[in-house]
């Protein structure tokens, strides 16, 4: 089956088709003739990863779907959540992404470790995070969504050379290395896309 994935990530089209497998043919919104970015300004991933298929459709007419990722770290309130890209600015640079990240997190625990020390809270902090994906799938014009999530927390430095994004400070949850760290396949069995694609492929195969 051939079916457009919303991405010019050669790394997440690299996962999507190590994920879907056999029987599907992954193409990429250049090679239908979609050479413009993709518009992507929701309030939430499920209305980008919407956004993104409907443009994609309504272009060419295609099966196609489409995928939105953000990054929830608890001690941040939830951010930078879909704001994951463009964190540390429109240029969507990974390594300044992570820079911020980390800086933001110090600045974070100082205050509550202040704040403990002045007796003003208990809390402890954590570094508790999760990747969620919001994937959304147009089929014969039929709107479709599926999520995953994958739990973990941020480490204080990067490690590992895999993966992409944030993957060289993010420990899944019953890892002691990141998820830079580890193979493609492992990766894609625990990842929140490794979740929401392979529901989505037992959705297509049923
Ligand atoms: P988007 O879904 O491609 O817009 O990704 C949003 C942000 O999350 C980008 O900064 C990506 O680099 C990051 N991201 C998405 N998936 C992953 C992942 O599997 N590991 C690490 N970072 C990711």
């Amino acid at each position: 089956m051939k079916i457009v994935f919303a991405t010019g990530n050669p790394g997440k089209l690299r996962e999507a088709a190590e994920i879907l497998g056999q029987g599907f043919e992954l193409v990429t919104p250049a090679s239908v003739g979609i050479a413009e970015d993709i518009p992507e300004n929701g309030n939430t991933l499920r209305s980008n990863s919407l956004q993104k298929a409907e443009y994609i459709y309504k272009k060419t007419g295609l099966n196609c779907f489409a995928d939105d990722t953000g990054l929830e770290v608890d001690i941040l309130g939830g951010a930078p959540g879909v704001e994951t890209a463009r964190y540390a600015g429109p240029e969507r640079d990974p390594s300044a992404n992570i820079d911020k990240l980390l800086s933001e997190m110090a600045r974070r625990e100082k205050e509550a470790a202040m704040a403990r020390t002045n007796g003003l809270s208990t809390s402890k902090a954590n570094r508790d995070a999760r990747f969620r994906t919001s994937v959304t799938l147009i089929l014969d014009g039929e709107v479709h969504f599926f999520d995953g999530v994958m739990e973990g927390h941020i480490a204080t430095e990067r490690h590992g050379n895999g993966g992409f994004g944030y993957d060289p400070v993010f420990v899944p949850e019953g890892y002691e290395v990141t998820a830079a760290e580890l193979s493609e396949d492992e990766k894609n069995a625990i990842s929140h896309r490794g979740k929401a694609l392979r529901a989505m492929a037992d959705y297509l195969k049923k």
